[in-house]
């Protein structure tokens, strides 16, 4: 096992798997290697189980694998990133970067029309549409009408994209989780429950790439 131990001014030990699947050791300078192995052993099967866990968020990149973007399914291939009918290429080298490019890329204009579309249909006035990497959450809108989207919202359905849009366009309205701003996400969304409940089943896709 591959542990990366960074020493430094603290009083205790404490061990992360970080996001690439590197162990890592967080120690006081002065303790001794084999009580830091010791500790490792002792957190043996804890650093096992996050690191399954970490597995199980991987997303499948393999030629032929299937994924499910915007609501349309494709089949991965190899080749320069872009989309042909039911086909999603992709390069070889580098392919987990090449994947996040493309779906900043296909979400900003996704989005982007989404966000357009409503607001023009229900009168909102916004900046522009953001595309970020953001894990935390699928959407935000600044207070100066910026609206932003995790390119991971190219996993949901596209039922919910459209409300994770509005949600963001009503805090043009209402900057805040108040009862006035659920009523006009309502105006729009009347069911936000649902929409709640399967973006919970589809938490896992934060973790992808
Ligand atoms: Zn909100």
């Amino acid at each position: 096992m591959n542990v990366v131990l960074i020493r430094s001014r603290r009083k205790t030990l404490t061990l992360t798997v970080n996001r690439s699947g590197e162990v890592v050791l967080r120690a006081p300078y002065g303790v001794k290697k084999s009580e830091l192995e010791r500790f490792l052993n002792g957190h043996q099967s804890w650093i096992e189980a996050r690191l399954a866990e970490r597995n199980r968020n991987r997303i499948d990149l393999a030629d032929g694998s299937e994924h499910v973007l915007f609501g349309r399914r494709y089949v991965l291939a190899n080749g320069r990133a872009g989309i042909a009918d039911d086909i999603l290429y992709l390069p070889q080298e580098d392919r987990e970067n090449a994947f996040c490019e493309f779906l900043k890329k296909i979400a900003k204009s996704y989005m982007a029309e989404t966000v357009r579309e409503l607001a023009e249909k229900y009168g909102f006035t916004y900046r522009n549409v953001r595309i970020s990497s953001a894990r935390g959450r699928w959407g935000s809108c600044s207070a100066k009408g910026t609206i932003g989207f995790s390119f991971r919202i190219a996993f949901l359905p596209p039922d919910i994209c459209r409300a994770i849009a509005v949600h963001e366009l009503c805090h043009t309205r209402v900057f805040n989780h108040s009862k006035a701003f659920w009523s006009e996400v309502e105006k729009i969304v009347p069911d936000y429950a649902t929409v709640r409940k399967t973006l919970k089943s589809y938490q896992y896709v934060m973790g992808y790439l």
